[in-house]
């Protein structure tokens, strides 16, 4: 099990509502990928009610905002933990 520390973030990504428009990928590809279906998966992500969910590192935190701000449908959140 992943220890969440202070160096680390949560991503909670809701795929469900996912429209395919690949910009997450593009722009945080180690924690996001475009399944065989076009749209997008979180990596090794686990899952949480309606979300997947990920620890992600905080060292990465500007690429998984600006994902997160980015997506059209709004379903990126980050969190401390
Ligand atoms: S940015 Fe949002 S809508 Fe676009 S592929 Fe990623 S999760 Fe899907």
């Amino acid at each position: 099990m992943t220890k969440v520390t202070r160096a680390h973030l949560v991503i909670r990504h809701k795929a469900l509502e996912c429209i395919g428009c690949c910009l997450c990928e593009e722009t945080a590809p180690q924690y996001f990928r475009m399944d065989e279906s076009g749209m997008a998966q979180l990596v090794d992500g686990i899952p949480l009610g309606v979300f997947h969910k990920v620890v992600a590192l905080k060292i990465d935190e500007a690429e998984l905002d600006e994902a997160a701000e980015g997506c059209p449908v709004d379903i990126i959140r980050i969190s401390a933990q």
